[in-house]
């Protein structure tokens, strides 16, 4: 997080890379977004992915010429070695394996980039938004999987190999379907979007229109994975104490209540003290939040860069 005031930070880019879009977004030095733009992700090699990056800079950088960037930054759909700026592995990028991400985008851009996974990119952006009054809290993503990551004293708390906050492999049914971690019963994969459009037998995809149709089992299975995921969080939140849970991502969209019940849920399985003093909140970030982020961490890089 810009650790000087905004408004003497650098202009930076940030990009998201999904599974089927790529957001980028060009912030000017008081942190707002002056231009962004969203395309499909393209299929196939990593290198097209890259040339995508480098054409939407330039455009974003024609649309703004008096905004030029002095640094950007990245949100990986998967494991990172943040540290090498390597993008690890993806299972919804499956053709991503050991991608020096970051060194290759830096030579087409002849700026430093920062690399991260996409929901700690996220988180960032969720601390930016919120100011300085909240530094401490659990920030989860409930999509197509769940995705978390912990900030703590404003900064986000990466842990070993920047797993801290991966709520998502937080088992709660040692018989429960199969994760991609290799485990079973993982919460990512009992109350994720994903999940209930496998116990629904809904297409991939499919949950959001199923859900704006009416249909009552999506509203049936939305509250069930609300109070696994409350009770899963209770866990969490009796370790940490944290005041404030943000949960953000689509599922999130798609019931008004989900919120609430998430909240309602955790009170009712953490400690009591514990579970009182904590709130559950929607992130105040939508779909940008990953490349706000990516840009705001980029900030940190031009700076040591210009050191
Ligand atoms: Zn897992």
């Amino acid at each position: 997080m810009p650790a000087e005031p905004l408004g003497m930070a650098d202009a930076t880019l940030g990009f998201d890379l999904g599974g089927t879009k790529l957001l980028a977004a060009l912030l000017d030095g008081a942190g707002r977004i002056v231009a962004q733009q969203r395309i499909a992700t393209p299929d196939g090699a990593p290198a097209r992915v890259i040339d995508a990056m480098a054409t939407l800079a330039a455009e974003l950088a024609a649309r703004a010429p008096a905004v030029v960037a002095r640094a950007a930054g990245i949100g990986f759909p998967g494991l990172v070695d943040v540290a090498r700026g390597v993008a690890r592995s993806s299972v919804i990028l499956r053709e991503w394996r050991e991608v020096p991400l970051a060194a290759q985008l830096s030579q087409r851009l002849r700026l430093p980039v920062a690399l991260d996974n996409d929901v700690h990119q996220a988180a960032r952006a969720e601390r930016a938004v919120r100011g300085a009054a909240e530094r401490d809290f659990l920030f989860l993503t409930v999509g197509t999987g769940i995705g978390g990551a912990l900030v703590l004293r404003g900064e986000l708390w990466p842990g070993a190999e920047g797993l801290a906050g991966e709520i998502g492999h937080l088992s709660v049914d040692r018989d429960g379907p199969e994760c991609a971690c290799g485990r079973r019963g993982c919460i990512g994969v009992v109350a994720s979007g994903g999940a209930i459009e496998r116990q629904l037998g809904l297409a991939k995809g499919g949950l959001a229109a199923a859900a704006a149709a009416g249909d009552p089992r999506v509203t049936a299975a939305l509250a069930e994975a609300a109070a696994a995921l409350g009770g899963a969080l209770a866990s969490a939140i009796n370790l940490l104490a944290l005041p404030l849970v943000v949960v953000g991502g689509g599922v999130v969209e798609l019931d008004g209540r989900f919120v609430a019940a998430v909240e309602a849920a955790l009170r009712r399985d953490a400690m009591a003290e514990i579970g009182a003093a904590t709130r559950v909140e929607r992130a105040r970030c939508g779909y940008e939040a990953g490349a706000l982020g990516a840009a705001l961490h980029a900030r940190g890089v031009a700076r040591s860069a210009s050191e």
